[in-house]
């Protein structure tokens, strides 16, 4: 415990919440699917960086998480990693082995980021789980993983089965938090929408961004229950 407190300064890793994990040190230290190892070695990804360091075990104890470190720090797989983890392990179940099931959103502020994270998960999680983002022709896709802005996603909700939903990530919360005055749509109000319809009972949520946010974490700590923190660098608002 002496020697994790020292990991965590050492990489300015700040952490709120009960029982949180301790940070895993090399990606080695968490058993991966053969394929995401064999794509980090591909890509030269070494070493996790603090931010991987501890939210990869936070998601993989099911907690609702709570992220924010700075952009270009390995947000993406931070979250890529332990959620490819999990649909290989259920994957394996026979329960899910038909692949028609949704088990996991991400929400992305734009279009072009919707489509940069699909590309990359896309990568990291091979050719058997299935993930997509909403194509032109706006029909629901049949997936594993959908990406998707939340406004196309509103707009699909009643098309979407979130029965057995496993994640619900929200990337780049901080922006989906503003408030446009103004805008009735605006990112906030379709959050909402999206979050009461994803309530199944295996449903977790994360929140990842760039920047901490007082109003994003006070939110956090009254609308959801057993919800671990980690903040890498300052807490910068
Ligand atoms: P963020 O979402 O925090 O802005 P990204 O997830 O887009 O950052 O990652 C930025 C870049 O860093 C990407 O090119 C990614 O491949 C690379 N990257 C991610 N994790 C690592 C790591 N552990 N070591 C080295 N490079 C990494
Ligand atoms: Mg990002």
């Amino acid at each position: 415990d002496k020697l994790m407190g020292t990991v965590r300064r050492a990489n300015r890793i700040f952490i709120w919440g009960d029982d949180v994990p301790h940070p895993i040190l090399r990606f080695e230290d968490v058993a991966m699917p053969k394929h995401l190892s064999e794509h980090l070695n591909e890509t030269k990804i070494a070493d996790p960086s603090p931010i991987q360091m501890q939210a990869i075990p936070l998601m993989l104890q099911r907690r609702n998480v709570l992220a924010s470190a700075p952009t270009g720090s390995g947000k993406t797989l931070a979250f890529v990693i332990p959620v490819v983890k999990e649909i290989t392990r259920l994957k394996k179940l026979k329960k899910y082995s038909a692949g028609d099931k949704l088990l996991v959103i991400v929400l992305e502020p734009t279009r072009e980021l919707a489509t940069q994270t699909f590309n990359e998960f896309s990568k990291y999680a091979g050719p058997n789980i299935r993930v997509a983002c909403f194509n032109d022709e706006s029909t629901v896709p049949d997936a594993e993983v959908l990406v998707s802005t939340p406004n196309r996603l509103v707009y699909h909700i009643k098309d979407l089965n979130t029965k057995f939903l496993r994640w619900l990530i929200v990337d780049e919360s901080d922006r989906l938090f503003e408030v446009i005055e103004g805008q009735e749509k605006c990112f906030r109000n379709q959050l909402a929408t999206v979050y009461r319809a994803c309530t199944g009972k295996f449903t977790r949520r994360a929140f990842f961004s760039a920047t901490f946010s007082y109003e994003v974490e006070t939110w956090c700590k009254e609308n959801i229950d057993n919800v671990g923190m980690v903040c890498i660098g300052e807490r910068n608002s």
